[in-house]
C-alpha cells in the first residue's frame, strides 16, 4: 500500500473512531463501568436468590402440604408400618422426590434414621444431635445450598444441592421427627442463568441505546457550539469594526488605547498616536456625491491598513477622521509613518464610476509621555498636532511636540482650546516647551518635570509658601505658551516692531491664558501667566496693572523671565553674566521691575553687583 493510501485510511479511522471517541462516549463508558456493570452483577445476584428463595419456598410448601397433611399432627414413628407407611411413600415418591429432589430422609430426634427413599440405605443408623439437625430438632427450618456436585449417602447429587431440614410436630405441638430433603437446583440455575443474561442483554442494549442517543445529542451539542463560537466571533469582528470602512471603529481604538496606554506605562516604552483628517472632504461629497465619498473613504482606510505593520492599530475616528495607535513607536517613527501615509495618500487616484478622485489629508502626531501621559491628553496633543497641520495649510504632518514653527492664528486659539479641553498639565508643558522651540523629537522625556535652574534658584530665595512655589515653578513651564500665535520672524526680529507686530506680541499673554484655561486645576496659574508682561510702573501689557496692582507671582515671573533670557545666548548678543544682568535688573527697578522684589533676589542669589547711579536713590528708598 502507497504510504499515501495508508494515511488515507488512517484518515478515515481517525474520522470514525475519533470522532467517536469523544468525551460523551467517555463519559457514557465511564458510566458503564463504575456503575452498570457493578449495578448489573448486584442485580444478577438478586435475581439469583429470588429465584433459588421462591424455589424453595414453594419446594416447602410441598413438603408441608403433603408431610403434615399425611400425618396430620404425629409423628413418622407412628406411621412406620402398614398402609400408612405405603401411602406415605406414595405420596412422598409422587408429590416430592422427583427431577430435583434426590433424597428424603426422617430422623427421630435422637438422630437415628428411621426413613429413607430411594433405595433405604442406612436405615436404623445414628448420627450426632448438633450444628442444623439440632437445630430443626429445635423447630427451625433450615434452608441451605451446599455447595456443587455433593455425594448424599453414596449417591451424586448434581449442580447446587440444597439441603432442607424440617421439622414434624406432634399433636402436642412437639417436634416429632426431622426430614431432611436433598435437592438440586440444576433446573432453576438454568432458569437464573437465562434471566442473567437477559439482564447482561438488556443493559448492554441500554449502553448501547445511551451510546448512540448520547453520540446524537453530542453530535449536535457540538455543532450548535460550533456554530455559537462562529456566529460570537462574527459578533465580535462585527462590534470591533466599522460599517463602512471594515477597519476598527471607535469604541474599538478606544479600548485599544486605553490597553496600550497603560502597557507603555507599566513597560516604560513610547507609544505615538496620528490623527488623520481629509482635507476639504466637504468639497470631495459636493462635487462628486456622498457615494462617492464612501468610496473614497473605504479605499483611504484599506490604504492605511495595508500599510502599517501588524501591531499598529488603524480606525476610523469619524467621519472622515481616522486615527493609529502605534506601539513601541518614537515620535520620530510616527512622523515618518505618516509622512509616507500623507504622500501615499495623496498619490491615490481613486476610480469611482467614470471619475478618478484625488484627496489629501492632514496628519497630527503626538507621542507617549512626551506629550501626553494618559490616552485623553495623547489624543488631544494629536488632534491639536492635527489643528496645526490644518493651519498650516493642510496636506502637512504636524507633531505636537515640534510646534515652534507653527503659528495658530487668533482664531484658532479658540479651536486649539477645544482640543486641549481633554489635555492635561504634561500636555501644555509639552507645548509650552515647543513654543519655545525646544527639538522634542530628541528630547529627553522629564523636560516637564525639572524646571530650569534659574527658575527654582530664584523662587527659592524668595521665601514662598509651598503651594505658591508650585504656581509659580508652574507657571514658569507654560507662561509663553501664547507666544504660539506669534510667527517666529516676529518673535526674532532684531530690528524694531511695527505696530501690528508689536500688537500681535502683546496679545500672547491673554491667548497663553485662554489655552491654559482649557486645563483643570490651572486655575492659579492663569493670573500670574496673563500678567507676567505687566511693568512696576504701569507701561507693561495687558492692562497697564501698576505696583501692587500686579500679582506678586505674576512680578516675579516677570524677573525670572528677563533674567533668564539675559542669562542666555541670543542669535544678537552674548548671554550676560550674572552680575551684569543683576546691574541691568537694577537699572529698571521701580520702572519695569518691582524694586525690592529684584532686591531680594539679588540678595538671596549673592550676586556682588553694583548700584546704578541713575537709579540709586530709588533703590534705597524702595528697600529702606
Ligand atoms: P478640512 O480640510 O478642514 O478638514 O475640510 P473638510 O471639508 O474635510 O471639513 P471637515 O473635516 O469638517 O468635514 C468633514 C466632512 O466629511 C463632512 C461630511 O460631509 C464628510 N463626511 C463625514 N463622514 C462621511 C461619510 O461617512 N461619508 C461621506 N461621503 N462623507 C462624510
Ligand atoms: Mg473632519
Ligand atoms: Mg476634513
Amino acid at each position: 500500500m502507497r504510504s499515501q493510501d495508508k494515511k488515507k485510511e488512517r484518515g478515515t479511522i481517525r474520522k470514525i473512531f475519533g470522532s467517536f471517541l469523544n468525551r460523551y462516549f467517555l463519559i457514557t463508558l465511564g458510566i458503564f463501568l463504575f456503575v452498570g456493570v457493578p449495578s448489573g452483577y448486584y442485580l444478577s445476584n438478586i435475581v439469583e436468590k429470588q429465584f433459588v428463595e421462591s424455589y424453595t419456598d414453594s419446594m416447602l410448601t410441598n413438603v408441608e402440604t403433603v408431610f403434615e397433611g399425611q400425618l396430620q399432627g404425629r409423628a413418622y414413628d407412628e406411621v412406620l408400618e402398614g398402609e400408612e407407611l405405603e401411602s406415605f411413600e406414595f405420596v412422598v415418591g409422587k408429590y416430592i422426590e422427583g427431577e430435583s429432589v434426590s433424597k428424603v430422609k426422617v430422623w427421630g430426634i435422637d438422630g437415628t434414621l428411621l426413613y429413607a427413599s430411594a433405595g433405604k440405605k442406612g436405615i436404623g443408623n445414628a448420627r450426632d444431635v448438633k450444628g442444623h439437625f439440632k437445630e430443626a430438632v429445635d423447630g427451625q427450618i433450615i434452608k441451605e445450598v451446599e455447595g456443587e456436585d455433593v455425594e448424599v449417602e453414596g449417591d451424586q447429587v448434581g449442580g447446587e444441592v440444597l439441603e432442607i431440614y424440617y421439622p414434624i410436630h406432634a399433636a402436642d405441638g412437639s417436634v416429632g421427627n426431622v426430614f431432611e430433603i436433598y435437592a438440586t437446583t440444576t433446573p432453576i440455575m438454568a432458569s437464573v442463568r437465562q434471566a442473567q443474561t437477559a439482564l447482561a442483554g438488556f443493559l448492554v442494549v441500554i449502553f448501547v441505546g445511551i451510546v448512540i442517543v448520547g453520540q446524537i445529542g453530542a453530535r449536535m451539542l457540538i455543532k450548535r457550539n460550533e456554530r455559537l463560537h462562529a456566529l460570537t466571533k462574527e459578533l465580535e469582528h462585527l462590534a470591533d469594526t466599522d460599517g463602512l470602512t471594515e477597519i476598527y471603529n471607535h469604541r474599538y481604538f478606544q479600548e485599544n488605547l486605553t490597553k496600550e496606554v497603560s502597557r507603555s506605562a507599566r513597560y516604560k516604552k513610547q507609544l505615538s498616536l496620528i490623527m488623520i483628517d481629509l482635507d476639504y472632504f466637504k468639497t470631495v461629497n459636493d462635487h462628486f456625491g456622498h457615494q462617492t465619498g464612501d468610496i473614497v473613504l473605504k479605499r483611504i482606510s484599506a490604504t492605511l491598513a495595508e500599510s502599517l505593520r501588524t501591531i499598529d492599530i488603524p480606525a476610523r475616528y469619524g467621519g472622515e477622521e481616522f486615527v493609529i495607535i502605534l506601539p513601541e513607536s518614537s515620535a520620530k517613527d510616527a512622523i515618518d509613518v505618516a509622512e509616507r501615509l500623507r504622500k501615499t495618500v495623496g498619490e491615490l487616484r481613486i476610480k469611482a464610476g467614470d471619475e478618478a478622485v484625488s484627496v489629501t489629508a492632514s496628519f497630527g502626531v503626538a507621542d507617549f509621555p512626551t506629550c501626553a501621559d494618559d490616552e485623553a491628553s495623547l489624543v488631544a496633543a494629536a488632534d491639536s498636532a492635527l489643528l496645526m497641520a490644518k493651519s498650516k495649510g493642510r496636506n502637512k504632518v504636524c507633531y505636537f511636540g515640534n510646534l515652534s514653527e507653527t503659528v495658530v492664528s487668533t482664531d484658532d486659539v479658540e479651536k486649539l482650546f477645544n482640543r486641549l479641553r481633554h489635555a492635561n498639565l504634561i500636555t501644555v508643558q509639552a507645548l509650552a516647551a515647543a513654543v519655545k522651540g525646544k527639538d522634542m523629537v530628541n528630547n529627553d522625556h522629564d523636560f516637564h518635570k525639572s524646571p530650569p535652574e534659574t527658575v527654582k534658584k530664584i523662587a527659592s530665595v524668595l521665601n514662598l509658601k509651598d503651594s505658591e512655589m508650585e504656581t509659580l515653578t508652574i507657571a514658569a513651564s507654560v507662561y509663553d505658551i501664547g507666544k504660539i500665535t506669534v510667527p517666529d520672524e516676529v518673535l526674532n526680529k532684531t530690528q524694531p516692531l511695527t505696530e501690528k507686530e508689536l500688537a500681535v506680541i502683546q496679545e500672547h499673554p491673554e491667548a497663553g491664558e485662554r489655552i491654559l484655561q482649557a486645563i483643570d486645576g490651572l486655575e492659579l496659574i492663569l493670573n500670574v501667566v496673563k500678567h507676567h508682561h505687566e511693568r512696576f510702573d504701569g507701561s507693561g501689557y495687558p492692562l497697564g496693572l501698576k505696583g501692587n496692582q500686579i500679582p506678586y507671582l505674576a512680578r516675579a515671573l516677570h524677573i525670572i523671565d528677563a533674567y533668564n533670557a539675559m542669562t542666555m545666548d541670543r542669535p544678537y548678543r552674548e548671554a550676560l553674566s550674572p552680575e551684569e544682568a543683576a546691574l541691568e535688573l537694577r537699572k529698571n527697578s521701580g520702572t519695569q521691575f518691582d524694586t525690592k522684589l529684584v532686591e531680594k533676589i539679588i540678595e538671596g542669589l549673592k550676586i556682588e553687583a553694583p548700584v546704578p547711579i541713575d537709579n540709586a536713590d530709588k533703590i534705597h528708598s524702595d528697600t529702606a
